[in-house]
């Protein structure tokens, strides 16, 4: 009786040994094929952790559980296995950062109905937003294949979702020198009581990142790439987005501002202090992608821009960019580019002028 029931449980033992067997054949050959078709090119590199980690790695771990207690797999599988992805992907070869000399390239993603801008120099890159939570790997995706991997200067103009959403992320994956932000009341609700916020602020301490604050006049350079914040010139104002700071960024003879969702009553104040030679530029990132309460006329006749790039995502539930706006770019003969009809946008600038690059 004891030898048959010995019997069964080393017949169980042994299935269980050629279920593992069979799984680890399988994971053995699925690993292999990922390894050499990114080795090869045929797979991005930044892709493939995430197939190894997720498709695999958790199909794996459910598969395993179901044979072995749970805590043995987390101790033997989990640790080990997340340690050899690692080990993997630092073998991959990564993405070579695009090439820059004499010029800066200026990408308006294409992050749905949020903002997300980078400024790639010579001597360094500038982040201006970081889009909302939806676009987390689309962001992180793009920034890879630019060969991205530290950002001097990230600027979140305010701390709504559609422009900080995705900071998290940010700094989870990415080396981050400065973070700037507008010099509000920081302490107030407004600002800081949402999660977003905190996750950022969680992201910059974690890393070390210099957190500073500017407002209008405020200044900051890479290289050859100057920085000039033009807004917010108040100590109070009844909108966040408001509160955006709105960046004059100049190389070369070539400029463009770039103004978060900065709405009528910032611009106005902008004029106000700055006047129209000093606003003068090429590119104006559209106020509040494209919403009628931004791109007033004092505004755009000030700052003469030849370029707007509006921020929106396809049928978006506020209509934007309303037409008024389009018209008032239209009476100016702006030329309009827009990331819900043609993605992401590129120009680059050779200190003389910009030029649009597919
Ligand atoms: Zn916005």
């Amino acid at each position: 009786m004891a030898q048959k029931k010995r019997r069964k449980k080393s017949k169980r033992m042994s299935k269980a040994l050629r279920v593992c067997l069979i799984m680890l054949a399988v994971l053995a050959v699925l690993f292999t094929t990922v390894v050499v078709l990114a080795m090869s090119g045929v797979i991005p590199a930044n892709n493939v952790e995430d197939f190894l980690e997720g498709f695999v790695g958790e199909g794996v771990e459910k598969a395993l559980d179901k044979i072995l207690p749970n805590d043995l797999v987390d101790e033997v599988f989990v640790d080990k296995y997340n340690d050899f992805v690692d080990f993997v992907v630092d073998l991959l070869p990564k993405p070579e950062r695009v090439a820059l000399d004499g010029e800066i390239r200026v990408y308006f993603f294409d992050v749905g109905q949020s903002d997300s801008i980078l400024i790639m120099a010579p001597e360094g890159n500038v982040l201006v937003d970081a889009g909302d939570n939806d676009c987390q790997d689309a962001l992180e995706g793009y920034l890879d294949d630019l060969g991205v991997t530290t950002l001097h200067c990230v600027i979140a103009t305010h701390p709504h979702e559609d422009h900080i959403g995705s900071m998290d992320m940010i700094f989870e994956e990415f080396e981050v020198l400065n973070l700037i932000m507008p010099n509000a009341e920081v302490d107030t609700d407004t600002f800081t009581a949402t999660g977003d916020y905190t996750r950022m602020m969680e992201g910059a301490e974690e890393q070390g990142t210099a957190v500073s604050y500017a407002s209008s006049g405020s200044t900051f350079s890479l290289g050859e790439l100057e920085f000039l914040f033009l807004a917010p010139n108040s100590k109070d104002y009844n909108d966040l987005n408001d509160w955006s700071l709105v960046t004059k960024v100049t190389y070369g003879s070539t400029s463009m501002i770039l103004t978060g969702d900065a709405e009528s009553a910032s611009e106005k104040e902008i004029v106000a202090k700055y006047g129209s030679s000093a606003l003068d530029c090429d590119i104006l990132k559209s106020g509040h992608h494209g919403s009628s309460s931004s791109s007033c006329d004092e505004f755009l006749d000030a700052i003469d821009a030849e370029i707007a790039v509006i921020s929106c995502g396809t049928g978006n539930k506020y209509g934007h960019p309303n037409q008024p706006v389009l018209d008032r770019y239209e009476e100016r003969e702006m030329q309009v580019y827009r990331t819900d009809l043609e993605g992401t946008i590129v120009f680059v600038s050779n200190g003389a002028e910009f030029t649009r690059v597919p």
